[in-house]
Parts: structure tokens; C-alpha cells; sequence
């Protein structure tokens, strides 16, 4: 069985305690591998050789060097794209089909960051000032810890390493306990493409013991993190006291909205892509259906139709499309959620407990759920699941889908279909999220910025703005000609 070790400093390394965590197969139920189980003795190790190679090699690349070792990063991860997405899938159960196409999509982050390391400018400033010629240059942080989440770790990893390189930082990285194999396998091609040893660092193991470390030490600059809104918190409270920048991409309890005038299949589809698409297991689940009352009941009966045909099983399979749970906790987090939602007097409509029919194996699969006659108020449409649970819940004209879409405490994405476009724009002006989809749902790129507003989040991830995450500005003063003027006032 394979051991995955902790990568510090261009050497794959066991934990010092020399103490390891098993990594389980959702599907089977099996362990599968290994994990080096961290401390903070290794952190320390890794945020050292991280702030080493700040001032190493590292430091005396151009961003265009910069930029040309992420570009032969991307081809590696092309190249290897199989090989990846094979071993994401064993260790947390995403469908095949998706992550056959998402690690090569993958590549495309670490070209864009690529392409922009060198077009990062700064400005020569127009002061009001004669004689001092004044101008801004950006660099970058420093060491970046990055904790992501069991649910995406290759995609959530690169959405952080590709601006933070192309910045010129390095990086500590603490994958999830549940799925660190893909980003340990990920350092094998960060170390073929020829980045300084030091630059790129993983430790594994769990949240308390190498997460909390790596926050509070005192060389990393940044906390770059995707997880749960809880864990955020304490990072951001763990973080404000020594003053350090953070970026939290956190949970959501999206609105899929759906008005009467809308192409009627077109929004089933998308519905069912916003929450059983990835076994509900994504920050952007549009785990909340608005629906205008008067299509409310055919529509339920379509989605219902529609969703009850889902293949359920082996994640491997081209044919599936509802793989399993990733995780036991997580397991019966959902299966509390839907006996919350009957206890609050919520009316399931379709599946409602665990799945043991054809092609289910091991015991971690939850049937698609559709929970109708939902108030705002109750928990299942007020807290993040992550799981394939829908709650439906009917408005009748646009300010009471606005109402009951704002009224909670995320704001990570929204969907709105209709076939109007002047609402499609009213709709987007009002909805406090960071992302809205109309007539469209879980669309990404790099090229767009990606994060929450109120509890989903700070910060950005993807597109041009995610790279000033990871840069500070610095503005410079020179004196254009000596002057012996008052020392006593302000220049
Ligand atoms: P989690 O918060 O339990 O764990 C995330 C990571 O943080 C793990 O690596 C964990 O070990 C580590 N961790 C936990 N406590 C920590 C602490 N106190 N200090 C430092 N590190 C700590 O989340 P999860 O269960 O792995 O992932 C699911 C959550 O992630 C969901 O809430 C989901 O919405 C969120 N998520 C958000 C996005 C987004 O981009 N907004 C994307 C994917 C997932």
C-alpha cells in the first residue's frame, strides 16, 4: 500500500513522528494508502525552507521565469492529467467523467497566472509634489499557507498556487486528512518543471495539528484557505492576532431561482447540475430552489422525474452520475439534515436516506433528495448540507425571490432563470452573492473572479483580481533635486 509523505524542501519526507493517517476509497470502503500524519515540528521544516527560498534562487527569477515554469507546470499536468484525475477519484469519489476533464482544465490556471506574472505593473504617480518623482512597484507576501477542503483538493489547490507563484511567493500547503494524495502527487510534477527547492511545500495530516500550527506561525504572511465557514472563522481570529492577510473561501447556500417565463427543461437541467452534480458536495450547490408559485408543481414533478432516473454507483463508471459520499462524518452530517428537514415538518418528495441499490458498494451513498413545502426559516434552507439535498421553496413575483434569496447568511452564488432579460439584470443587481449564473449554473474559469460576499468569504479567487491577493503595493518617493526645506512639516 502506498505511503503518501510530506514534500519540505525538494525531498519527499515521512513525519517526523514517523506516524501515519489511512486514507479510505468512499466507493469501496477500503483503505487505500497512507498519509504522513504532520506535526507542527513539520510545519516548522516547511515554512522554514519556504521563507529560505524567498531569499534563494527563487528570488532572482524574472516573472517572465516565473511565468515560463508555471507554463511547463501546465504541460506536465496535461500530461499527466489521467494520472491525477485516476487517483482524485479513488481518494474522494468524484465522478470520472468530471475529473477527467478537470485536471486538464486545471492546466489552463497555471498558463493565465503564467501569461499575467509579467504584466503585473506598477504606476508612475502624478503627485502634487515638484521636485519628488513618485511611483509604485508590487511585491510579493511572502510564505502562503494554503488549507484546502477534501472536495476539490486539486482544483481549490491550483486556484491559490497558480496567482500566488506567479507572484513570486512560496508555499506551505495542507491538503485535507481525507484527500491528500493528489497534491502530494502534485509536487512530483511541481519538482519535474524545475521550481527551486523550498518553493513548494506539502505537509499532511489533521486540521488540529498541522492546520492550527501553520496559521499561528509566526513566518507564514498569508492564510490562503477553502473550507468550511466554522474552520474560517477560527483561522481568521488565529490570523488577526498577529496581523496576517487571509483569504476565506468559504460555504454557500445558493438559490437556484426559477420564474414561470424560463425554457422549462432547460432550468430542470441546470437545477439538477447545482445540486446532484458532485453529489452535492460543492461550495456552489444551488441547495435552494425558488420557484414562482404557478410553475411550482409541474416543475417538481419534471425534477423529481428527472432526478429519480440518476445512476448511482461506481464513481469510475462513465455511465454514473451520482457517486458516493466522500467522507463518514460527512456521511451522517447529511443524513442528520434530512431527518432535521422531516422533524421541522418538511415534505420529501423524493429519496430521503441512504442509497444500498444496484451499484452501491461500501455504505457511504445518500439518494438524491427533494424536500418540498420548505419555509425560509427552517434549518435545512438556512445551512450548508454539502450534500444531495434540495430544498423547494415557492415566491410569487421578483422582490419576494430577492427577499427570501438574501436571507441568509452566505453569499457565495445564485442562479436565475427566466427568459426576460431585464429581470436576468435586475435579478444580478440585487442578489448579494459573488458569482450569478443566469439561465446557467456551476460555470467557472480562470479568467473570472471567483468568491463569496457576507459569510461565504473575503477575498478572490481566478481572473486578473486574484493575483493582488497575493501582492502588496509599495510606494516610493525620490527626490528629483536636494533640498534643505522645514524638517518640521510634512513634505
Ligand atoms: P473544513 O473546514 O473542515 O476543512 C478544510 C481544511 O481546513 C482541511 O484541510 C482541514 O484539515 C483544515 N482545518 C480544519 N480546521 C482547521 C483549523 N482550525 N486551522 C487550520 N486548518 C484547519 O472543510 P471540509 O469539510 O474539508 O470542506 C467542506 C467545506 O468547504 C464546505 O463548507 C464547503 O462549502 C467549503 N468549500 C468552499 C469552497 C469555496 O470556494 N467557497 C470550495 C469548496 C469547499
Amino acid at each position: 500500500m502506498k505511503t503518501y509523505t510530506h514534500y519540505i524542501n525538494g525531498s519527499f519526507v515521512p513525519a517526523t513522528s514517523g506516524e501515519t493517517i489511512d486514507s479510505e476509497d468512499p466507493y469501496s470502503g477500503e483503505v487505500w494508502a497512507r498519509i504522513a500524519r504532520g506535526s507542527g515540528e513539520d510545519v516548522d521544516a516547511a515554512v522554514t525552507a519556504a521563507k529560505n527560498a524567498m531569499e534563494g534562487e527563487w528570488s532572482t527569477l524574472n516573472a517572465s521565469q516565473r511565468g515560463k515554469l508555471l507554463n511547463r507546470l501546465a504541460e506536465l499536468i496535461e500530461d499527466d492529467a489521467a494520472r491525477l484525475a485516476e487517483i482524485e477519484v479513488r481518494d474522494n469519489g468524484k465522478l470520472m467523467a468530471e475529473m477527467s476533464v478537470q485536471t486538464k482544465y486545471m492546466a489552463e490556471w497555471y498558463r493565465y497566472f503564467g501569461g499575467l506574472a509579467d504584466k503585473i505593473q506598477g504606476a508612475v504617480i502624478p503627485t502634487d509634489k515638484a521636485d519628488i518623482f513618485n511611483y509604485t512597484r508590487y511585491e510579493p507576501l511572502g510564505v502562503i499557507a494554503m488549507i484546502t477542503p477534501w472536495n476539490s483538493p486539486l482544483l481549490l489547490l491550483t486556484w491559490k498556487l497558480a496567482p500566488a507563484l506567479a507572484a513570486g511567493n512560496t508555499a506551505v500547503i495542507k491538503p485535507s486528512e481525507f484527500t491528500s494524495a493528489s497534491t502530494v502527487t502534485l509536487m512530483e510534477l511541481i519538482e519535474r518543471a524545475g521550481f527551486p527547492a523550498g518553493v513548494v511545500n506539502t505537509v499532511t495530516g489533521l486540521g488540529d495539528e498541522v492546520g492550527v500550527p501553520l496559521v499561528s506561525h509566526k513566518d507564514v504572511a498569508k492564510v490562503a484557505f477553502t473550507g468550511s465557514d466554522v474552520s474560517g472563522q477560527k483561522i481568521y481570529e488565529s490570523a488577526a492576532s498577529q496581523i496576517k492577510k487571509v483569504s476565506l473561501e468559504l460555504g454557500g447556500k445558493s438559490p437556484n431561482i426559477v420564474f414561470a417565463d424560463a425554457d422549462r427543461e432547460a432550468a430542470v437541467m441546470g437545477v439538477i447540475s447545482g445540486i446532484f452534480a458532485a453529489t452535492g458536495q460543492t461550495c456552489i450547490a444551488g441547495s435552494r430552489l425558488l420557484l414562482q408559485r404557478s410553475i411550482h408543481d409541474q416543475f417538481v414533478e419534471r425534477l423529481v422525474d428527472v432526478a429519480g432516473q440518476a445512476n448511482i454507483g461506481d464513481p469510475k463508471s462513465p455511465d454514473t452520475h451520482v457517486g458516493p459520499i466522500t467522507t463518514r462524518p460527512q456521511f451522517d452530517k447529511i443524513i442528520e439534515y434530512i431527518d432535521i428537514a422531516r422533524k421541522d415538518g418538511a415534505n420529501c418528495v423524493l429519496g430521503g436516506g441512504p442509497y444500498t441499490g444496484p451499484g452501491a458498494k461500501g455504505n457511504q451513498f445518500i439518494e438524491p433528495t427533494i424536500f418540498t413545502g420548505v419555509k425560509n426559516d427552517m434549518r435545512i434552507a438556512q445551512e450548508e448540507v454539502f450534500g444531495p439535498v434540495l430544498a423547494v421553496i415557492p415566491f410569487e413575483d421578483e422582490d419576494e425571490a430577492i427577499q427570501i434569496a438574501n436571507d441568509v447568511i452566505f453569499g457565495l452564488a445564485a442562479g436565475v432563470w427566466t427568459a426576460d432579460i431585464g429581470r436576468s439584470i435586475r435579478m444580478a443587481e440585487r442578489l448579494k452573492v459573488g458569482t450569478v449564473w443566469v439561465n446557467t449554473y456551476r460555470a467557472i474559469s480562470y479568467t473570472s473572479p471567483f468568491g463569496g460576499y457576507k459569510r461565504s468569504g473575503l477575498g478572490r479567487d481566478s481572473g486578473i483580481d486574484a493575483i493582488y491577493d497575493y501582492l502588496q503595493v509599495k510606494s516610493i518617493w525620490v527626490a528629483t533635486q536636494t533640498s534643505t526645506r522645514n524638517p518640521f512639516v510634512i513634505a
